[in-house]
């Protein structure tokens, strides 16, 4: 049994069963008997079931934030807004089952066509930071496409995926067609990764945990993707709008308390415009509101366990130009902080996943590529420049996956998202992400007399 509990009080708010091997081989086997009936679903009425399902998540949309909120600690704006993203989600997808299809390609002597089949059965392994998002950005895609599909929340963070799970059945998906297993990764997550009859695996958390999915999933040459960690670099150049640069960096670190894969927790700034833009940016950061969940004024919550204070804590020494304040009573609070750094420091070197961000002074555009390709990962970034062709040579040197430029924003979704290098590989969301859940088969036929 698992205690779930609420990180801003520290209060049991659920039990959970943990499941078994046994639990995740018998979810296994309700998949393997329902892909048959659902792969075979009429196109128009498995987009009509996903829109059902989406619909269901908006009316309950409430419900669901208020759940998240309470299990991960997040601010419940933000919890409105990534329940409302799922719902968005299963839109899409319901409107893309019908637009993802096979091409005819000319040959000599008959027909070449193809077709997109799905895969079977699916293994979703989710983490604890956007715990109903990520799932439906999986989810989507998988179902689209006809798969079924065997769904691992985080340990920490089961309760609105267990929630989806009976909202599906209520949108009349068929049972088995979504299978919800809350366990732990080494018994659940490993059982997905290693079991001969799933397809596939759909994975976002550390790449030290990707790493292992991979590994064991050459064992039965299982396809995966991998949705990793990240560190992103804010790039801000002095001829930017400084003042909006600054407003916006906060939330680009500080959001979700950190613990975000698309953190953008170095900041890189131009050493002409450095200390105007510390300046701002201490200001900012000092009116982010850290506080109760539940409370709609709030922009920052706690950490999501005692275990993510401590790894942040070690992060939060060097040379602290900021600050500022939290909670002290009961919950897994840690405050905004900024440091100053080198690009060669651990806080700059490796995911932190909570609210400290690292400042780095750089020379001229070739210094601030260099130093935001200077790390494993490349998942995601941002550009602040007043020139549009600046803006997109440095889009096209830094090595990421995603980007936006005088903006912080990584996720839409209609568009494509994923990593580059050590942030893992394939792509979730927009039309992208129907590629990782079907397989192209080709079909030749002899058309001579
Ligand atoms: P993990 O990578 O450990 O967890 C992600 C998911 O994988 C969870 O559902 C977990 O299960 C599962 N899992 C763990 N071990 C295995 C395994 N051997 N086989 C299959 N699945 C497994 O991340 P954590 O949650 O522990 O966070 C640790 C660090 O990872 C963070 O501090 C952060 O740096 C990074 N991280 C990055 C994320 C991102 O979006 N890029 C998301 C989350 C974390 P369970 O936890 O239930 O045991």
């Amino acid at each position: 049994m698992t205690v779930v509990l609420n990180p801003a009080t520290e209060e049991a708010i659920a039990e959970v069963q943990s499941a078994t091997v046994e639990d995740a081989d018998r979810a296994i086997e309700a998949a393997r008997r329902a892909f048959p009936a659902w792969r075979a679903v009429a196109p128009s009425d498995r987009a009509r079931l996903l829109r059902r399902l989406a619909a269901l998540v908006e009316e309950h949309g409430e419900e669901l934030a208020r759940l998240e909120t309470r299990n991960v600690g997040k601010p419940i704006q933000d919890s409105r807004g990534e329940v409302a993203m799922v719902a968005e989600v299963f839109y899409f997808y319901a409107g893309a089952v019908d637009k993802h299809h096979g091409e005819t390609i000319p040959v000599a002597g008959g027909v070449d066509l193809t077709f997109r089949e799905p895969l079977g059965i699916v293994g979703l392994i989710v983490p604890w930071n956007f715990p109903i998002a990520i799932a439906s950005w999986k989810l989507g895609p998988a179902l689209a496409c006809g798969n079924t599909v065997v769904l691992k929340p985080a340990e920490l963070t089961p309760l609105t995926a267990m929630r989806l799970a009976e909202l599906a059945l209520d949108a009349g998906l068929p049972e088995g067609v979504l299978n919800v297993v809350p366990g732990s990764g080494s018994v659940v997550g490993q059982r997905l990764v290693e079991h001969a009859d799933v397809a596939k695996i759909g994975f976002t958390g550390s790449t030290e945990v990707g790493r292992s999915v991979m590994a064991g999933a050459a064992g039965t040459i299982k396809r995966v993707t991998l949705e990793l960690g990240g560190k992103s670099a804010n790039i801000v150049f002095a001829d930017a709008d400084l003042e909006a640069a600054a407003a916006a960096a906060p939330f680009a670190v500080f959001g979700n308390a950190g613990q975000d894969c698309c953190a953008r927790s170095r900041i890189l700034v131009e050493r002409a415009a450095y200390d105007r833009f510390l300046e701002l940016l201490v200001q900012a950061t000092a009116e982010v509101r850290v506080g109760d969940p539940e409370d709609d004024a709030t922009q920052m919550g706690p950490l999501i366990s005692a275990d993510q204070r401590e790894k942040v804590t070690s992060y939060a020494d060097g040379t602290v130009v900021f600050r500022g304040n939290a909670p002290a009573d009961r919950g897994f609070w840690f405050p905004c902080t900024l440091v100053e750094a080198t690009n060669e420091d651990p806080v700059a070197r490796e995911e932190v996943f909570g609210p400290v961000g690292a400042l780095i002074p750089f020379d001229d555009e070739d210094d601030a590529v260099r130093i935001a390709n200077d790390t494993p990962y490349g998942l995601s970034g941002s550009i602040w420049t007043g020139g549009a062709a600046r803006a997109l040579r440095v889009a096209r040197a830094v090595e990421t996956g995603v980007l936006s430029v005088n903006s912080n924003t990584s996720v839409r979704v209609s568009t494509p998202f994923g990593g580059f290098k050590q942030s893992g590989f394939g792509r979730e969301l927009g039309m992208h992400a129907l590629e990782g859940y079907s397989e192209v088969k080709n079909v030749y036929i002899a058309t001579g007399g």
